[in-house]
């Protein structure tokens, strides 16, 4: 899958004929023409999309103006498509340094700053914390490096809020307020962010 932010420092400000077919990723809708999974951003590669559109599995809900041809055929390339069964979606997001940030809102848990983040073992290693969504927050790096080895407790630096694990909605909700930073046109109408947050 394309990282939206990889997609970024691609031209997308114009949709031209001669885009780059390396530039033209396909949103995936699930069934139900909600996006199959928001993060990572379902996007198929072109041709992955276009595979998929000749054995049936998914139908085409907007397109590029770029086309591709061969002798027997030409067809613009679909920016939007959606997968004829439902996949139902899983409950829990993957664990994953994105997603726990995302959890966190980007906010160190400690001191509420939004940079020079890294995680923190809320219940040290070398005290027997393990690597869980329940036992890791998002920590910047002068509060991680100033709780060192010790409890919150130990080194009386109370959390903000409890680190749970997030289900997919929760998720979902936070991301509202951070969209990618790339999304072409035809993909707005089907993303749950609000245009307002895009302009
Ligand atoms: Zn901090």
């Amino acid at each position: 899958m394309f990282h939206p932010e990889i997609l970024a420092v691609q031209e997308a400000a114009r949709d031209p004929e001669t885009r780059h077919l390396d530039g033209c990723p396909a949103l995936v809708l699930n069934a139900d023409y909600t996006p199959l999974s928001y993060y990572p951003l379902s996007v198929w590669p072109w041709q992955t999309a276009i595979k998929a559109v000749f054995l049936e599995r998914v139908d085409i809900v907007d397109h590029y103006e770029r086309e591709v041809r061969s002798a027997r055929f030409a067809m613009k390339l679909p920016s939007v498509i959606a997968l004829k069964s439902y996949v139902k979606p899983s409950e829990h997001p993957a664990f994953t340094r994105f997603n726990l940030f995302l959890r966190d809102r980007f906010q160190c848990q400690y001191c509420g700053v939004g940079k020079d983040l890294t995680f923190d073992h809320v219940i040290p290693r070398a005290q027997g914390g393990r690597t869980t969504w329940e036992n890791v927050a998002t920590a910047c790096s002068p509060c991680n490096l100033k709780k060192g080895g010790r409890t919150p407790k130990q080194a009386h630096m109370p959390l903000h809020i409890s680190p749970i694990r997030p289900t997919s909605w929760q998720l979902q909700d936070h991301g509202k307020s951070f969209p990618p930073n790339y999304l072409h046109q035809s993909w707005r109408d089907w993303l749950y962010w609000d245009i307002e947050l895009l302009a």
